[in-house]
């Protein structure tokens, strides 16, 4: 599927080759590959969007990164978020994932049209990229403005319409969207913008009829689709499921064969051990959310025990006005922290499993596992550098238990996406962050 290196770039011993950049004897680099290995002192060098070697030589480059002061690691994939609800930050505190529900959807039919959410896109692709944050599985209305504003800030933006069985704020009736889901895969390939799948996006089996998720189903299976949805995020979801369709979420994502896709299913906290079984054997990933989970008080996912049944398990942030923020490094130390909690058990989960869940797994269930989530030659350059000359990341004994239990999202300090340098010195090169504060403001106090 993906294309290899460029022959001048295969032999890791050549010195001849130019290349467009090189980020030069890294401190440390976080593989993140299967074999969770760190190296030292190592040279990167990335060519036509692609790390090309990985060594100690040093070609000639366009473009030169001092590495002696960072920590390389992939970027991270956040797998489950709501961008656009950025401008939503901070309007429904202390409720449950109901009341919550209420209080946003009344403040997406008064913020939330087309400008409104190109505008929070914006905002929300600048935050996670500043946040390490390179790829983002991301539902919400009107995908092709949303795709048009992250990708023009340098995000990896996977996306694609959004069902619910009634009107939503966009106001479209089901023909609408199933027209415009048909259309999404053309839709995207004319935005532009790094590699991603098309994908279709069901909000939940309580939200959307077991016919209407059969008819998305056969449309993503049609075109190649991935499929994204909310399931079991708290007892009370489940509870409103039964009394939609007379079954829990996984059963009636399973009957009406969204399942045979392997989709990604936000949350997932409230499985038992059946639906664990029929996740694991349909080769299902959950996107975990810790950070949102615990705010609204849904619950604890059993995340170790997911893995064991042979889940993937990928890290997500959920929306702003749920978790309030991007910040997928605090979801990497929630996860970490809760698991442990929820196990009983300080070892029940690895700082190299979770690093693992916020990049190659998350890259994984999206079908983007070959082309990205590790530091290898032949991979796209999706790359994180985070500063070392900090505090609270002196004395450094291993780089994956510093990134889950020591650094936080503002020691990134340069972000690459397909190999171009999207952050530079924690500043965007696309975009000027002052004008999308502005508009940030503006739509929220406009509207
Ligand atoms: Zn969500």
């Amino acid at each position: 599927m993906s294309e290899g290196p460029r022959s001048r770039g295969a032999n890791p011993g050549r010195i001849d080759m130019s290349v467009d950049l090189v980020i030069r004897d890294a401190r440390h680099v976080v593989m993140a590959d299967e074999s969770g290995a760190a190296l030292d002192g190592v040279t990167i060098a990335v060519d036509d969007g692609r790390i090309v070697s990985m060594g100690s030589d040093v070609p000639d480059a366009d473009t030169v990164i001092d590495g002696r002061d960072l920590l390389v690691m992939p970027g991270l994939v956040n797998l489950h978020t709501h961008l656009a609800m950025t401008l939503l930050r901070g309007i429904a505190e202390d409720v449950d994932l109901q009341g919550f529900l209420q209080r946003v959807w009344a403040e997406e039919a008064r913020v939330m049209d087309l400008r409104g959410v190109y505008v929070g896109t914006r905002l929300g692709a600048l935050e996670s990229l500043l946040g390490g944050t390179t790829t983002a599985l991301d539902m919400y209305f009107h995908p092709a403005d949303a795709h048009r504003a992250a990708v023009d800030v340098g995000l990896r933006h996977v996306t694609g319409p959004v069902f619910f069985s009634f009107p939503g704020p966009d106001g479209l009736s089901w023909d609408e969207r199933m027209d415009l889901a048909r259309a999404w895969p053309q839709t995207l390939a004319s935005l532009g913008g790094p590699h991603v799948p098309s994908a279709l996006m069901p909000h939940a089996a309580f939200t959307v009829g077991v016919d209407h998720l059969r008819e998305i189903a056969d449309l993503a299976r049609a075109q190649g689709s991935i499929i994204h949805t909310h399931a079991s995020e708290n007892d009370q979801e489940n509870a409103d499921t039964v009394k939609a369709t007379g079954m829990r979420p996984i059963p009636a994502l399973e009957s009406s064969g969204v399942l045979t896709l392997a989709p990604v299913l936000g949350h997932g906290v409230r499985l038992d051990e059946s639906e664990r079984r029929t996740v694991a054997q349909t080769d299902t990933s959950v996107a975990h959310c810790p950070g949102s989970n615990l705010k609204l008080a849904s619950g604890a996912a059993d995340i170790v025990g997911y893995r064991a049944d042979g889940i993937r398990v990928g890290l997500g942030t959920d929306g702003c006005s749920s978790s309030n923020d991007l910040d997928m490094f605090s979801v990497m130390r929630l996860a970490a922290n809760l698991a442990r909690l929820v196990r009983d058990d300080p070892a029940a989960i690895s700082a190299r499993d979770i690093v693992a869940a916020a990049t190659l797994e998350g890259a994984r269930a999206v079908r983007l596992g070959d082309r990205i989530g590790t530091v290898e030659v032949g991979k796209e350059a999706d790359l994180v550098a985070i500063d070392l000359r900090a505090p609270h990341l002196v004395p450094l004994h291993d780089p994956y238990t510093a990134i889950v239990f020591s650094a936080g999202r503002s020691d990134v300090r340069h972000v690459l996406v397909a190999g171009e340098p999207v952050v530079i010195d924690r500043q965007p090169t696309r975009v000027d962050t002052d004008q999308i504060l502005r508009d940030a403001y503006d739509v929220v106090k406009a509207s």
